[in-house]
């Protein structure tokens, strides 16, 4: 509750606020017998504490006077003027400007989820629907990328929430609770009527009921919480969850996109390789692109074509982009003026970003290329809201709206007057001084202005018997004496009174054009939307050129074709070592499947990625870090990259590596990339490599899923499949032996690596020389028994086996443990090979000779010696272990 300077906090409210803001607990009488618990914040510094609460999780009403104290009877009137919750956050110093804040609604309905989203500060919504198998699965990957700071569900829907229960585990968004009946079809319609100014539902283009559902209520959430009139909201964009390559979460965070894995950073991730935007609007919109890459061959053309054109054309660039840096984030001053609280300033940044408009639409026109000309269209120049902002306010306004200054006087014949009424009487006050000097000889003689006592004539007391008669004693001070005369205080009405008329009239004036900014949001919202895209483009082109990206050939016949690709983001980050390019061919028929092989460090992860970020950036209608490329557009990227602990989300190393494993499988399909970094990991040897094993053999075999996948494995004993099963090639990264040690060539070669080099991998890393030593006698032993042979042969016999498991596979969706699992049914049909069965070798590591030191120690008594004999017993023995 706002009180004067305050924002207080009463009962409960103030106990939780003051212990979870650590501020001062105090009472104030309240009538009852106890005094009431307060706490409170200066209103200058509210903010900070509100993004505090908030992160806490939890909400925050602000209640505000609305009536002038100083004009209301009794008590000031209050009321909650606004909510702030985490996804309806407006303040800018508390938004990432190079994000979007969303807020989602997600409603089920008998088995059809309806998810809505939007940003507040830039009337952005969109709304989709899931339904079908494999709809939680969906929806939860949907929520996890477009990954909203407030996800709101039905009151009554919160329990046993299959979605929430997952969501839950892999994103700390804050889930809020909204009442149930606002979901409701008939009430949801209403709001969107309501909001939007439709006269039915259908005219924003929803139809199906849990798009309503979810639409409306998001609206009247949005409604009740920030008590405004919506109206930059204009429209809800239905979009097809297939429009854009669905991206799950695993992929998302393997391929690094937008943060590191490990410490969530941009730095280090693709975008920020990619990120040269100059406005936030830009950079916002560049993110959701890499999220959202494209599946439509035609769309994904016109972005590269208007990329090619930037790319070419340094000059243009250049000019395009200086212009841009020019150019404030329009979509949230937008936003200033729907929730009012936009400033004399933020309208000069309007104006200034305004003012560059014209020579980019006017460069734009002279580049046909592409999206380019749509972009144009688009952009409107807004000159009329230049104008109508630079004709009121002044070029270099203050910040407060209560002290003046704001208004041009050009701009109101009345603002004029009384700016020459306060000037006139400050200069006659000004003119008095010198006068009264001269009339009374005092030199000394000041005026002077308190907010007490007004204007006031000092004379020192040394000189006070100098002072006219008419002079009207006020005050007395230490050394002077303060005086008033009639004359002084007339002018003194006229100046104060004059300055009191200007403030309110310039706040007046300004909420005035405020109000006639506010009918032209849309247009500044479509500019907005205009101006992000090509700054979008210019930073593609711009990374283009600076790191010598080409335009892929995109089609849609499956061929990926990469010449000397290069990772974009190691290639960036690399310390010393020069990148060494790789090429790539992939296709749905003898190139269809990779063995990678190689020692740890090789760069087998590295080569793997690279593929799926050309890809991707293929397909958000970048170009690409190599030297030709071919890229089929392909449905899905899937990944299973490296040991990912995800610990933290209450899952062990393997779970999660099956559940990516088990992600993929159901989910790829021909037209899909997959990258898999090592299975089986994380179970014992055999386990794990009859997995991954299997998941060859199912991946390639004739009838089965056929996507373009790369495998990268440390289990070489896989590079048996090539020539048994069509499409497997096997690859190795090539090191190169010198006398015991390694060297990286970083180069991808046809064939399989035979060897690990993990004993040489240890040794570069610094294991100390004694363990390296036993790791080489143990590795000695351990071939002996030759695995390996045992492997090969079973490669062998299950090449022959003609016939293949079938297993019809049902996926059932239900909670195991929280998560999203999938039933297996029984295979159809196994038939049973009773065939020779190849007994895991049994490995007697340590019957090694009996050592004679542990032999001894075996003997000793320890209890039964005294410390002296201890200590002589141990000495022996250090000197007998000398001597072993
Ligand atoms: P692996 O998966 O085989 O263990 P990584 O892909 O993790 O190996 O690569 C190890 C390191 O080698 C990377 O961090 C990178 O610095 C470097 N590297 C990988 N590929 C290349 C390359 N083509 N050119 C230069 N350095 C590379
Ligand atoms: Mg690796």
């Amino acid at each position: 509750y706002r009180l004067g300077d305050f924002y207080e906090m009463f009962f409960d409210d103030a106990i939780l606020a003051s212990r979870e803001l650590e501020i001062t607990l105090t009472g104030k009488a309240c009538g009852l017998e106890e005094r009431a618990p307060l706490c409170g914040v200066p209103y200058h510094s509210v903010d900070g504490y509100i993004a505090r609460l908030i992160d806490k999780g939890f909400k925050v009403a602000i209640c505000e006077q609305i009536e002038d104290p100083a004009k209301a009877k009794g008590l000031v009137k209050r009321d909650v003027v606004r909510v702030v919750t985490p996804g309806t956050v407006i303040e800018p110093h508390l938004l990432d400007d190079k994000s979007n804040n969303y807020l989602m609604t997600l409603l089920e309905d008998d088995g059809v989820y309806g998810v809505a989203y939007a940003d507040i500060t830039t009337g952005e919504l969109k709304v989709t629907s899931f339904a079908g198998l494999q709809s939680v699965q969906k929806v939860t990957d949907e929520i996890l990328k477009v990954s909203p700071k407030e996800l709101i569900v039905a009151d009554n829907a919160v329990e046993d929430h299959l979605v929430l229960e997952t969501i839950k585990k892999y994103d700390d968004v804050m889930i809020s609770t909204f009442n149930s009946a606002a979901f409701k079809v008939k009430n949801a319609a209403d709001t969107l009527q309501r909001v939007f100014h439709v006269y039915a539902v259908e005219g924003l283009g929803l139809e199906e009921e849990p798009l309503i559902g979810a639409a409306g209520a998001l609206m009247g959430y949005i409604e009740e919480t920030q008590k405004v009139d919506l109206v930059h909201f204009t429209k809800a964009e239905v979009y097809a969850s297939d429009r854009y390559m669905v991206l799950d979460k695993f992929t998302r965070r393997n391929l690094e996109l937008t943060q590191t894995m490990r410490s969530k950073d941009k730095k280090g991730s693709l975008l920020w390789v990619l990120d040269k935007t100059t406005t936030a609007m830009g950079a916002r919109l560049l993110r959701k692109w890499v999220e959202e890459p494209l599946l439509d061959l035609e769309t994904i053309q016109n972005r590269q074509d208007a990329v090619e054109a930037l790319y070419s054309d340094l000059v243009t660039r250049d000019r395009l982009r200086e212009l841009l840096k020019d150019i404030y984030d329009l979509e949230r001053l937008a936003s200033k003026l729907v929730y009012n609280n936009a400033n004399a300033r933020d309208l000069t940044a309007l104006k200034q970003s305004l003012a560059v408009l014209p020579e980019v639409k006017d460069i734009l026109g002279d580049l046909d290329s592409g999206v380019l000309p749509t972009i144009a269209g688009d952009m409107d120049v807004l000159e009329d809201i230049h104008f109508m902002i630079n004709q009121a306010i002044v070029d270099e306004p203050p910040i407060s709206l209560k002290d003046g200054g704001i208004i041009r006087s050009e701009f109101h014949p009345e603002v004029a007057d009384l700016r020459d009424a306060v000037t006139n009487g400050k200069h006659w006050i000004m003119g008095m001084e010198s006068k009264e000097r001269d009339r009374t000889g005092v030199k000394s003689l000041k005026i002077g202005f308190n907010k007490v006592f007004g204007y006031y004539i000092d004379v020192t007391k040394a000189n006070s018997h100098l002072v006219p008669e008419e002079y009207i004693r006020k005050q007395t001070l230490a050394n002077s004496e303060r005086y008033i005369t009639p004359e002084l205080k007339e002018i003194e009405q006229k100046v104060l009174g004059a300055e009191e008329k200007i403030t309110a009239l310039e706040y007046d004036l300004f909420q005035e054009l405020k109000g006639r900014l506010l009918e032209h949001v849309n247009r500044i919202l479509a500019t907005a939307k205009a101006v992000a895209s090509l700054d979008a483009l210019c930073s593609f082109a711009e990374i283009s050129v600076r790191y010598d990206y080409v335009k892929p050939t995109v089609s849609a016949d499956g061929l990926v074709d990469i010449q000397e690709g290069r990772h974009p983001v190691v290639e960036r980050i690399g310390d010393s070592e020069i990148f060494v390019p790789n090429n790539t061919v992939l296709d749905q028929g003898d190139n269809q499947f990779y063995i990678i092989t190689g020692p740890n460090m090789a760069g087998k992860s590295t080569y793997l990625r690279q593929v799926a970020l050309i890809t991707l950036l293929a397909q958000i209608g970048c170009f690409v870090p190599a030297q030709s490329a071919s890229v089929g557009i392909v449905d899905r990227i899937f990944t299973r990259v490296g040991a990912s602990d995800d610990l933290s989300q209450g899952q062990s190393t393997f779970m999660v590596e099956m559940s990516e494993l088990a992600n993929i499988l159901h989910n790829a399909t021909e037209k899909s990339l997959i990258i898999l970094d090592e299975i089986g990991r994380g179970t014992s040897t055999y386990d794990g490599l009859s997995i991954a094993w299997a998941v060859v053999e199912y991946l390639t075999e004739e009838g089965g899923i056929g996507a373009k996948t790369m495998f990268a494995t440390h289990y070489h004993e896989l590079t048996e499949l090539e020539g048994r099963f069509t499409g497997v090639k096997n690859y190795c990264i090539s090191v190169k032996e010198a006398g015991d040690d390694i060297v990286f060539l970083r180069k991808i070669i046809r064939g399989g690596a035979n060897q690990s080099y993990g004993i040489q991998v240890a040794k570069l890393a610094g294991v100390p020389y004694g363990v390296i030593e036993k790791a080489k006698g143990i590795l000695e032993k351990l071939e002996e028994h030759d695995i390996n042979n045992n492997i090969a042969k079973l490669g062998r016999e299950r090449a022959q086996e003609k016939e293949t498991v079938h297993v019809e596979s049902i996926p059932v969706q239900k909670v195991a443990d929280g998560s999203v699992a999938y039933i297996q049914e029984e295979p159809v049909k196994v038939p049973v090979k009773t065939e020779e069965v190849v007994e895991p070798v049994q490995l007697s590591l340590f019957e090694a000779q009996p050592n004679a030191l542990i032999e001894e120690l075996k003997t000793i008594d320890v209890m039964g010696m005294t410390p002296m004999d201890a200590m002589n017993y141990l000495y022996k023995l250090v000197n007998q272990a000398k001597d072993q």
